[in-house]
């Protein structure tokens, strides 16, 4: 920047983007497995923790744990700031209207059963249609094939090309005045691929159907603006961006969150109760029955602060780059197939490689330091739509390196040529 001119926050504390000061904020790194230094990929099935959101938790714990209920005393009160923060950050995280419009749930499949069982049980009937894509986790299906069955609904699905991206053509056929719903990931756990998520919902409202958007695999790579992309609902789980187990959000339309009905009753979550009838409050803590995951909460607000200082952008140009070596260096190990092969791709490398195994590669890895998930992950249509019943799925963040990579490739030559 040119002289006088302030730097912005992120850079203060990462000058551009600097991996090395990034890893050194995450502990986990310096781990060694099998006498070798931990290699994490496998960031699709869960991140590792900055020191910053370990201390905060820690922090919480000695200096503010109460249940939350303002007027008590005064950990009360700094329990419940601390946990409203979080909300805040949430809402900004997302670029949501309303801090009202964020309910903390304990994760992606949470979120999404809470739909499916307040608004979907309400407004599904017979013969309505839901449509998914072929890219969905089983968090994304599940709920609604058991919605579909209890309703007399029908579950349809739209098709992806052999890169793995869906074939909006055959989604348009799809939407008709029975769609009620459409429920598809901003980006594939399998496969890595970015759907073109604001058009596809823009398509879905043109029929009157809502749409709820699986950010599981987004939030950490790219900067997501729930206002831009219009979804009626986004969910994600904290544990995917750096922040604990346990701890995730809902976002929704808040006229839409306020005429849902509870899907869970208990404390906090009401205003009056007789033997007669209950009054609920309003959104969010509607959807907020009984003590909630207060601590995660805050290490999720926490895990926000990390992020924003690195700059969402800064993290997607650095990922870029890293996922264009990475797709380059295993392309060029001889019987490797990579699954998945989107032009917009985030993060995920799923592939099969010539007469082993997935479990076999991800033990061989194992015992190299390389952590990578080998199985169906949680996505079994998607893969056998490939013709597999598994793959293996290096999947990358913010802190990994281009070493990392030469690693795996090395690794993987080692197993392909029998050395390992
Ligand atoms: N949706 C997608 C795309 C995912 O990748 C995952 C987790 O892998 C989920 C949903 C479920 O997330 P959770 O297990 O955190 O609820």
């Amino acid at each position: 920047p040119a002289a006088g001119t302030p730097l912005p926050a992120y850079a203060a504390a990462h000058p551009p983007f600097d991996v090395n000061a990034i890893r050194r904020d995450f502990p986990i790194l310096k781990e060694l497995v099998h006498g070798r230094p931990l290699i994490w990929l496998d960031n699709a099935a869960t991140t590792q923790k900055p020191q910053s959101v370990i201390d905060r938790l820690s922090y919480f714990y000695q200096h503010e744990n109460s249940n939350i209920h303002r007027a008590a005393h005064e950990l009360a009160a700094r329990a419940t700031d601390a946990y409203e923060d979080a909300r805040k950050k949430v809402r900004h995280f997302l670029n949501a209207p309303s801090v009202d419009e964020i309910v903390f749930v304990r994760g992606t499949t949470e979120g999404i059963n809470l739909v499916a069982q307040s608004w979907g049980r309400q407004h599904i009937n017979e013969g309505d249609e839901i449509v998914i894509s072929w890219l969905e986790h089983h968090a994304n299906i599940v709920p609604w094939q058991q919605l579909c069955t209890e309703k007399g609904a029908k579950l349809r699905v739209a098709p992806v090309d052999d890169h793995g991206q869906i074939l909006l053509d055959e989604y348009q056929k799809l939407l008709n005045s029975r769609t009620k719903l459409v429920a598809f990931s901003q980006v594939s756990n399998a496969l890595g691929t970015i759907t073109p998520a604001q058009q596809m919902i823009a398509m879905a409202h043109r029929v009157g159907a809502r749409v709820l958007l699986d950010g599981a695999q987004s939030v950490s790579h790219m900067r997501v603006d729930v206002q831009q992309l219009d979804c009626d609902w986004f969910v994600f789980s904290g544990h995917k961006v750096f922040a604990p187990t346990g701890i995730g959000a809902l976002f929704g339309k808040l006229e839409l969150l306020n005429a849902m009905p509870p899907w869970q009753g208990g404390g906090n979550m009401i205003q009056d109760v007789t033997f007669e009838k209950t009054i609920y409050h309003a959104a969010p803590v509607r959807f907020e029955a009984g003590t909630g995951n207060i601590a995660d909460a805050v290490g999720l607000g926490a895990a926000i602060d990390y992020v924003q200082r690195i700059g969402l952008e800064n993290i997607s140009r650095y990922e870029h780059q890293l996922l264009v070596y990475a797709t380059r260096g295993l392309s060029s190990i001889p019987g490797l197939r990579l699954i998945g092969t989107a032009p917009e791709k985030a993060g995920v490398l799923s592939f099969v490689l010539k007469g082993f195994s997935s479990e076999e590669v991800g033990a061989a890895l194992n015992r190299e330091g390389i952590a990578v998930r080998s199985g169906h992950h949680c996505a079994q249509p998607i893969l056998r739509r490939f013709g597999l019943e598994t793959t293996v799925r290096p999947s990358l963040a913010l802190y990994n390196t281009c070493a990392d990579i030469d690693f795996l490739v090395a690794a993987l030559r080692r197993i392909q040529s029998g050395r390992t």
